[in-house]
């Protein structure tokens, strides 16, 4: 186990407040970076792990990483690219239909959209007659969105970056961030960006994953490095005050297991700050958001989950029982690491991704096929790694069960179907 403390940072402070009072709710690591998938040749050759722990800061109650992952690592091998799921694509398709009603944009609007991807989001708000720019650091998908009509520059977004946007391209009336803020280390860095670039009524609208789902869905496999922060309102809304903003609405999207969509405004801006606002505060004191209970309670229920499901998966495969994985997601790797899944218990994994078929999973080195196999070698029982997608996995694989086999769920507590 080597790690490259090269390419990582330590925090000592909170990436909101500043502040030094970080408790330690959950450690997960060391572990090697979720979408690490190993080719043949490095099957047997060391990994790099990175520690994965989760912090609660007392102050401002933001849950987060403090060990970062220098971004260019990270992020070297990812492809993923959004339009290739129909439901991102409606997704956003829809969002930008109400933001352009809701705060009248016409031709003259710009929106940028920050890690825009291949335009997913800034196609809806063209087609609707906005100007648009994608910001996109990684250059190959920068490409795809260019040629679909979208102008897009191929950097991270900082300051310096909004200064060179503002001088060739003028004020935005949206700027949108979604499913990039978790991700960003300095979003101090970030949010000043974006204010220098608004219009003086302009809107900045965010997605990130909401804490409150987090612990009442145990999305705990959702913590792998590249997620850096867990937001709830509090945090954002102590946050955003700092920098002279302030959040003027806020909804809930079902997206990557529960998400907050946050309207966000200078804090000057004749912008009505709606109900849900204070909703939103109310309902997380009351949750104990900014107690410890939480997340002692949290810590304790998946680690329960662990050894039961490490038991159970055992006594089977003593009894001589055969067991496969269904799907190789990144979040997966943090279930199979931190379960301490291995191929011991598990033959090999389906997914239906090419890209991850011929590889084997990070860590525990488990070998990821297509889903050919299940015919030509079932096994007795699978177990459903994306298991938030049971039911239609379960569905899709009607004919597994036909044959005699049995789906295992992981997750909150271990159940054979
Ligand atoms: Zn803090």
């Amino acid at each position: 186990m080597r790690i490259k403390s090269s390419h990582i940072t330590h925090r000592s402070t909170c990436r909101i407040c500043g502040g030094m009072k970080l408790s330690r709710i959950l450690s997960l690591g060391p572990t090697p970076l979720a979408n690490a998938f190993l080719l043949e040749h490095e099957r047997h050759l060391p990994e790099s792990y990175f520690p994965l722990d989760v912090y609660v800061c007392k102050a401002c109650s933001l849950v987060q990483l403090i060990d970062v992952v220098d971004p260019r690592i990270l992020f070297k091998d990812y492809v993923y690219v959004s339009s290739t799921s129909p439901v991102f694509v409606a997704h956003f398709d829809t969002f930008a239909r109400q933001v352009f009603d809701r705060f009248h944009l016409s031709a003259r609007s710009l929106v940028i959209d920050i890690g825009s991807n291949d335009g997913i989001l800034l196609r809806p708000f063209k087609q609707l007659g906005a100007r648009v720019l994608g910001v996109e650091p990684d250059r190959s998908i920068g490409t795809i969105a260019r040629k679909a009509g979208v102008t897009t520059i191929s950097e991270f977004f900082s300051l310096i970056v909004a200064r060179k946007i503002l001088k060739k391209y003028g004020e935005a009336s949206i700027v949108t961030a979604t499913n990039v803020f978790a991700h960003v280390d300095d979003i101090h860095g970030l949010v000043k960006g974006v204010k220098h670039l608004l219009t003086k009524n302009g809107v900045f609208i965010i997605e990130v994953p909401y804490l409150v789902d987090f612990l009442e869905k145990n999305l705990f496999d959702t913590v792998y490095h590249e997620h850096l922060s867990y937001f709830s309102v509090t945090a954002l809304h102590y946050f955003f005050e700092q920098l002279g903003m302030a959040i003027i609405d806020v909804e809930r999207v079902a997206t990557h297991g529960g998400s907050l969509r946050v309207f966000i405004a200078r804090a000057g801006s004749t912008h009505k700050k709606e109900s849900s606002v204070q909703s939103f505060l109310t309902s997380e004191k009351k949750i104990g958001l900014q107690e410890e209970k939480i997340y002692h309670e949290y810590k304790k229920k998946i680690e329960r989950n662990k050894v039961t499901l490490h038991t159970l998966l055992s006594k089977l495969k003593e009894k001589g029982n055969s067991i496969a994985g269904y799907g190789a997601p990144a979040k997966g790797n943090t279930l199979l690491n931190f379960f301490g899944v291995g191929d011991e218990l598990l033959s090999y994994i389906v997914d239906d991704s090419h890209h991850k078929q011929g590889r084997y999973t990070p860590g525990k080195r488990i070998p990821v096929v297509s889903s050919e196999k299940l015919k030509t070698h079932p096994p007795d029982y699978l177990l459903i790694i994306a298991w938030n997608f049971a039911e239609s996995i379960m569905k899709k694989n009607e004919e597994f069960r036909r044959h005699g086999g049995k789906f295992i769920i992981p997750v909150p507590s271990p159940k054979i179907i």
